[in-house]
Protein backbone atom coordinates (compact mmCIF):
# COMPACT_ATOMS: atom_id res chain seq x y z
CA UNK A 1 0.00 0.00 0.00
CA UNK A 2 1.17 3.46 -1.02
CA UNK A 3 1.50 6.00 1.68
CA UNK A 4 2.92 9.01 -0.97
CA UNK A 5 1.02 11.08 -2.56
CA UNK A 6 -1.28 10.86 -5.56
CA UNK A 7 -3.36 12.47 -8.46
CA UNK A 8 -3.79 16.08 -8.33
CA UNK A 9 -4.05 18.57 -5.15
CA UNK A 10 -7.09 20.96 -5.46
CA UNK A 11 -4.87 23.97 -5.99
CA UNK A 12 -3.55 22.56 -8.94
CA UNK A 13 -6.77 21.15 -10.62
CA UNK A 14 -8.22 25.42 -9.89
CA UNK A 15 -5.04 26.46 -11.32
CA UNK A 16 -5.43 24.34 -14.94
CA UNK A 17 -8.70 25.59 -14.30
CA UNK A 18 -8.35 29.21 -14.22
CA UNK A 19 -5.43 29.07 -17.03
CA UNK A 20 -7.96 27.51 -19.40
CA UNK A 21 -10.59 30.15 -18.41
CA UNK A 22 -7.96 32.90 -19.11
CA UNK A 23 -7.17 30.98 -22.53
CA UNK A 24 -10.96 30.65 -23.73
CA UNK A 25 -11.25 34.65 -22.40
CA UNK A 26 -9.21 35.73 -24.47
CA UNK A 27 -9.61 33.42 -27.86
CA UNK A 28 -13.54 33.35 -28.23
CA UNK A 29 -14.02 37.23 -28.78
CA UNK A 30 -11.31 36.66 -31.02
CA UNK A 31 -13.01 34.47 -33.19
CA UNK A 32 -16.55 36.16 -33.27
CA UNK A 33 -15.10 39.23 -34.09
CA UNK A 34 -13.25 37.19 -37.31
CA UNK A 35 -16.34 35.44 -37.79
CA UNK A 36 -18.27 38.79 -38.28
CA UNK A 37 -15.77 40.44 -40.29
CA UNK A 38 -15.89 37.92 -42.64
CA UNK A 39 -19.53 37.90 -42.80
CA UNK A 40 -19.34 41.80 -43.44
CA UNK A 41 -16.63 41.05 -46.39
CA UNK A 42 -18.71 38.88 -47.83
CA UNK A 43 -21.31 41.23 -47.81
CA UNK A 44 -19.31 43.82 -49.48
CA UNK A 45 -18.14 40.96 -52.17
CA UNK A 46 -21.87 40.12 -52.77
CA UNK A 47 -22.67 43.82 -53.12
CA UNK A 48 -19.88 44.19 -55.59
CA UNK A 49 -20.86 41.04 -57.71
CA UNK A 50 -24.44 42.34 -57.72
CA UNK A 51 -23.24 45.79 -59.21
CA UNK A 52 -21.71 44.45 -61.47
CA UNK A 53 -24.21 41.69 -62.67
CA UNK A 54 -26.53 44.73 -62.99
CA UNK A 55 -24.45 47.06 -65.25
CA UNK A 56 -23.81 43.92 -67.88
CA UNK A 57 -28.11 43.80 -67.62
CA UNK A 58 -28.08 47.29 -68.81
CA UNK A 59 -25.69 47.31 -71.33
CA UNK A 60 -26.93 44.53 -72.83
CA UNK A 61 -31.25 44.70 -72.51
CA UNK A 62 -31.26 48.74 -72.25
CA UNK A 63 -32.57 48.82 -69.10
CA UNK A 64 -31.82 48.79 -65.67
CA UNK A 65 -33.76 45.98 -63.67
CA UNK A 66 -36.18 46.14 -61.39
CA UNK A 67 -35.13 47.50 -57.86
CA UNK A 68 -36.11 44.19 -55.99
CA UNK A 69 -33.72 42.61 -58.64
CA UNK A 70 -37.16 39.85 -59.54
CA UNK A 71 -36.26 40.24 -63.20
CA UNK A 72 -32.66 39.47 -63.12
CA UNK A 73 -32.68 36.70 -60.41
CA UNK A 74 -34.60 34.80 -62.38
CA UNK A 75 -32.04 34.82 -65.84
CA UNK A 76 -29.45 31.88 -65.58
CA UNK A 77 -27.18 33.82 -67.79
CA UNK A 78 -26.98 36.68 -64.51
CA UNK A 79 -26.84 34.38 -61.42
CA UNK A 80 -27.12 30.93 -62.42
CA UNK A 81 -26.47 30.18 -58.50
CA UNK A 82 -29.31 32.61 -57.40
CA UNK A 83 -28.65 36.30 -56.14
CA UNK A 84 -27.08 35.60 -52.71
CA UNK A 85 -28.74 37.18 -49.60
CA UNK A 86 -26.85 39.07 -47.21
CA UNK A 87 -24.55 36.96 -44.58
CA UNK A 88 -24.86 39.63 -41.81
CA UNK A 89 -28.57 40.54 -41.52
CA UNK A 90 -29.91 37.44 -44.61
CA UNK A 91 -31.87 40.37 -45.82
CA UNK A 92 -32.57 40.33 -49.88
CA UNK A 93 -30.30 43.13 -51.58
CA UNK A 94 -32.20 45.97 -52.92
CA UNK A 95 -31.28 48.45 -56.02
CA UNK A 96 -31.40 52.02 -55.27
CA UNK A 97 -34.28 53.64 -57.50
CA UNK A 98 -32.13 56.53 -58.61
CA UNK A 99 -28.56 54.97 -58.31
CA UNK A 100 -29.00 51.40 -59.26
CA UNK A 101 -26.44 50.50 -57.07
CA UNK A 102 -27.04 48.18 -54.16
CA UNK A 103 -28.47 50.43 -51.10
CA UNK A 104 -27.39 49.98 -47.91
CA UNK A 105 -25.59 47.17 -46.38
CA UNK A 106 -22.43 49.22 -46.50
CA UNK A 107 -19.71 49.06 -43.33
CA UNK A 108 -21.13 51.04 -40.30
CA UNK A 109 -24.36 51.13 -41.37
CA UNK A 110 -26.84 49.56 -38.39
CA UNK A 111 -26.98 46.36 -39.41
CA UNK A 112 -22.91 46.07 -40.36
CA UNK A 113 -21.47 47.40 -36.96
CA UNK A 114 -18.86 45.29 -35.83
ZN1 LIG B 1 -25.11 43.08 -45.99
Amino acid sequence: MKTGKAGFTLLEVMLVVVLISILAAIVIPRFTISSQRAKVQSCEMNRAIINKQVETWYFTEGTWPIVDLRNIKTNVNYFPDGVPTCPVDLTSYVLSDTRFRISGHREGATTHVW
